[in-house]
C-alpha cells in the first residue's frame, strides 16, 4: 500500500553534525521508513550571515556516509527567498505583517519585546514582523503528549524577515515544510519553543499542519544540550559504533551487525516513540562524553 508520509531533516549549516544531530536526524529517518515514507533532506541556510557551503557539502556527505540519503533532490533554503518573499506580500498585503525599524534602544525600553504594530517609515530599512493575534492551538505530539500553544505566551511579534533582507527561520520552515508536501516532522524538543508561531503561520496560510513529535532533550554529561555553542565535536563519518551509539539513545538494541546498512534494517524493525515518551532528556553517559564535547577527548 502506498503511504503518504513525507518526513524530513533539516539542519542549519552554521557548522558540521554532532552527535546531537545524529540522534535527531535518525528518529526522523527511522519514522518515515518505518511507515514506508520518502524521507527529505533540507538544508537550512537561510541565514547567509551564519552559514557556510562547505559546512553543507560536509553535511550531506556526514550524513550519506550513515546511509541517511534524501530520497529527492536537496532543497536550499538559499535558493528560495523569491518563495518566501511572495508569501511575505501576501501577509502584507491581509495587514497581517508590519514593517519595523525601532531600535534596539526602543525596544529596550520594553525589555526587548515588541507586541504593538509599530508605524516605522518603511522608506528607511525594516524589518518585518508578523502581526500576533488571540489564538490557542492544540498539537498531538507523540511523544510529548497534548500540547497547547496559546499566542498569549508569544513575548514579542516574531521577524518574519530582518532588517538586511534575510528571511526568518520560522516563515522559511512553515513555507517548505508545506511546498514539499512535508507529512510528519520529527525534531528535537529544543524546537518546541517555535512550535507557536510556526501552527499560527500555517492557521494564517490555511495550510493543514504536519503531524510534530519532538524527541527529548539530548544533553551532555553536564547536563548541557550538544550544541555548537557548548564545543560538540564533529561527528566522525560512517562510524559504526557511533551510529550504534546514537541508536541505543533512541532505546533500539545493539543485534550485532556488522555493516551501517544492516544496523539501520534492524533499527527498523525496533523503531518505536513509545520508550521516549515520558521521557525529559536523552542524557549521554560518561562513556560517550568523547562523542558529545570537544574538551572531554
Ligand atoms: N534548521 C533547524 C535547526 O537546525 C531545524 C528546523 C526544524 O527541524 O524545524 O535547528
Amino acid at each position: 500500500m502506498h503511504s503518504h508520509y513525507v518526513g524530513r531533516f533539516a539542519p542549519s549549516p552554521t557548522g558540521p553534525l554532532h552527535f546531537g544531530s545524529l540522534v535527531s536526524a535518525l528518529a526522523s529517518y527511522l519514522d518515515a521508513k518505518a511507515n514506508k515514507g520518502t524521507w527529505l533532506l533540507r538544508i537550512e541556510d537561510v541565514d547567509e550571515t551564519r552559514c557556510k557551503s562547505s559546512y553543507t557539502q560536509a553535511i550531506i556527505e556526514c550524513l550519506s556516509s550513515y546511509q541517511l540519503i534524501s530520497d529527492q533532490p536537496i532543497i536550499l533554503q538559499s535558493q528560495r527567498t523569491h518563495l518566501y518573499q511572495a508569501y511575505l506580500d501576501r501577509l502584507i498585503k491581509q495587514n497581517l505583517a508590519f514593517p519595523c525599524n525601532c531600535t534596539r534602544q526602543t525596544l529596550n525600553a520594553m525589555q526587548g519585546k515588541h507586541l504593538n504594530v509599530c508605524d516605522s517609515n518603511i522608506e528607511q530599512p525594516h524589518s518585518w514582523r508578523l502581526v500576533i493575534q488571540e489564538g490557542l492551538f492544540q498539537c498531538i505530539d507523540p511523544i510529548q503528549g497534548n500540547l497547547h500553544f496559546s499566542l498569549n505566551r508569544l513575548t514579542t511579534c516574531p521577524v518574519l524577515k530582518r532588517k538586511d533582507e534575510l528571511f526568518s527561520y520560522q516563515l522559511a520552515v512553515v513555507i517548505d515544510d508545506n511546498k514539499q508536501g512535508i507529512t510528519h516532522i520529527v525534531r528535537g524538543a529544543d524546537l518546541l519553543d517555535t512550535t507557536d508561531t510556526q501552527l499560527y503561520l500555517y492557521h494564517l496560510f490555511g495550510w493543514p499542519p504536519p503531524s510534530m513529535a519532538h524527541i527529548p532533550l539530548i544533553l551532555d554529561p553536564n547536563k548541557q544540550k550538544i550544541s555548537k555553542q557548548n564545543h560538540a565535536c564533529a561527528l566522525p563519518y560512517g562510524n559504526l559504533s557511533v551510529l550504534k551509539a546514537a541508536l541505543s539513545y533512541l532505546h533500539i538494541p545493539d543485534t550485532g551487525s556488522q555493516t551501517i546498512q544492516e544496523t539501520l534494517e534492524h533499527a527498523l524493525i525496533h523503531w518505536s516513540f513509545t520508550p521516549l515518551k515520558n521521557q525529559k532528556t536523552l542524557d549521554i553517559h560518561e562513556k560517550h562524553a568523547y562523542l558529545a564535547h570537544q574538551n572531554t577527548v
